[in-house]
């Protein structure tokens, strides 16, 4: 089983692609780690990556591509994985699928996690910081046993600035740009997943199982 999974800041991605690479024995992919570990153990295209980086720039897709390439041929992945995290426009789908075509495999699905608008803002605007300690509440869905106050040290809760409104608005707006093109590529080759994301995570498991099986 080869998937791919995006779903917008929010959605519950994370923990959705943990409990997924559970029930599947498949190999989580994220690039986020990958690039951390290709850079780490120095591995050439991890080289190449840290020389753009160095300089501040933009590390290109064919470098990017060449990682997932890498990654997704070690003896864990034989058996499927589930990458998250990439791609993330058209042109890093289209070389995506060539590096696919190269090595004779397939995608069996692309998982999108869809989840209302106005849900994503609840959850993303109710965060709450520990000003002492750093844990993590929410006003709705993880609220402190006394308001405004930490359960494990007593410290003051408060609501980080990119946590408001306005600029989570922003951070939807850019996502939803950036993502369309990617969700109507895959939806053309028959590829796209729409999962409803705004329901308990046992029962999107559920879907996202009886969508690929
Ligand atoms: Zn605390």
């Amino acid at each position: 089983m080869r998937l791919l999974i995006m779903g917008p800041p929010g959605a519950g991605k994370g923990t959705q692609a943990e409990v997924l690479i559970k029930e599947l024995q498949i190999t989580h992919v994220s690039t986020g780690d990958m690039f951390r570990a290709a850079i780490k153990e120095g591995t050439d295209m991890g080289k190449k990556a840290k020389e753009y980086m160095d300089k501040g720039e933009l590390v290109p897709d064919s470098v990017v591509v060449g990682m997932v390439k890498d990654r997704i041929s070690q003896p864990d992945c034989v058996k499927g994985f589930l990458l998250d995290g990439f791609p993330r426009t058209v042109a890093q789908a289209e070389a995506l699928d060539e590096t696919f075509k190269e090595m004779g495999i397939k995608s069996d699905g692309v998982i999108n996690i869809d989840v209302p608008r106005e849900r994503l803002m609840d959850r993303l605007t109710g965060r709450r910081i520990c000003r002492s300690c750093g844990a993590s509440y929410h006003v709705i869905f993880n609220k402190p046993v006394v308001e405004g106050k930490c359960n494990s040290c007593g410290g003051e809760l408060y609501q980080r600035s990119d946590d408001n409104e306005v600029a989570v608005g922003n951070r939807l707006d850019i996502y939803e740009a950036q993502t369309q093109p990617l969700i109507d590529y895959y939806a053309k080759q028959n590829l796209l997943k729409n999962i409803n994301g705004d329901q308990d995570i046992n029962d999107v498991l559920a879907d996202v199982l009886a969508s690929v099986r």
